[in-house]
């Protein structure tokens, strides 16, 4: 797969349907693969952090979870015309799971929090075939591992926010040989009602960042970085 670059971070151009193939795909051959979700905030942290800029580039897809991806895309001239979100990619792993049989691992958020959102998750994909879940404070990290390695599943999700989780992954996934890992963020607090999500019609619109932004305002920090990204992305094309 040709993956697109932006300011020296990776990012594949397929859509949910295509990633969804993928994930068919990683877990047939059973090699072991990481999905990252990548956004504007995460591209210019890497500017400043070559380990996380490797990091990123090491995992087998790259998912297009921020608009601001999309964006450089087209004004690049790229293929990238919709977002991948973490969550919806989770969600539809999930459904997919549930439909082909394989076996899920949620490992993250706080005590109680991952349990609820696989009750919803079950309620929503019946047969859903969760084999273990963990909350993400956990102290004795070779038990969690151990307890992975026993329940054999074919989806590791880790909720233990961005980069730890991803560190965590790249850290273990040899010793775990789960097929399929990849790193969620929030999308446990979300799915199980503890934190809403954007009305679906401003998530059309591109405009999940607005909402929250207005919701949890401490972000702006976070998000300002879109302008200056979006600079950068620019310049580097016209420097070509
Ligand atoms: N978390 C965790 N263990 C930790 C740190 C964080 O399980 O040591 C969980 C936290 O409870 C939350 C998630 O990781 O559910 C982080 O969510 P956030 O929205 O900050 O992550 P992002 O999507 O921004 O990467």
């Amino acid at each position: 797969m040709v993956k697109e670059r932006y300011l020296g971070v990776d990012v594949c151009p397929l859509n949910m349907g295509q990633v969804l193939l993928e994930v068919d795909r990683i877990i047939m051959e059973r090699k072991p693969s990481f999905i990252v979700a990548i956004n504007p905030e995460k591209i210019m942290k890497a500017q400043e952090d070559e380990s996380l800029k490797n990091l990123l580039n090491s995992a087998t897809i790259q998912i297009a979870d921020g608009v601001g991806v999309v964006i450089a895309s087209i004004l690049n001239g790229g293929r990238i015309r919709s977002r991948v979100t973490g969550i919806d990619l989770m969600i539809n792993i999930c459904k997919r799971a549930a439909e082909r049989g394989y076996r899920v691992y949620i490992l993250g958020a706080k005590p109680g929090v991952a349990d609820e959102a696989v009750k919803v998750l079950k309620e929503r994909f019946h047969g859903l075939n969760v084999v273990g879940v963990r909350d993400g404070y956990f102290k004795d990290e070779e038990e969690v591992i151990e307890d992975i390695k026993r329940k054999n599943p074919d989806i590791l999700f880790v909720a233990m926010g961005s980069p730890k989780q991803e560190y965590w992954i790249t850290k273990h996934m040899e010793r775990l040989q789960v097929p399929l890992l990849m790193g969620i963020g929030g999308s446990l607090d979300v799915i199980s009602g503890n934190i809403k999500r954007a009305p679906k019609i401003m998530r059309k619109l591109g405009l999940e960042w607005l909402y929250r932004l207005i919701k949890e305002p401490w972000r702006y920090r976070r998000m300002s970085v879109l302008p200056v990204f979006l600079c950068k992305v620019l310049r580097e094309r016209f420097k070509r």
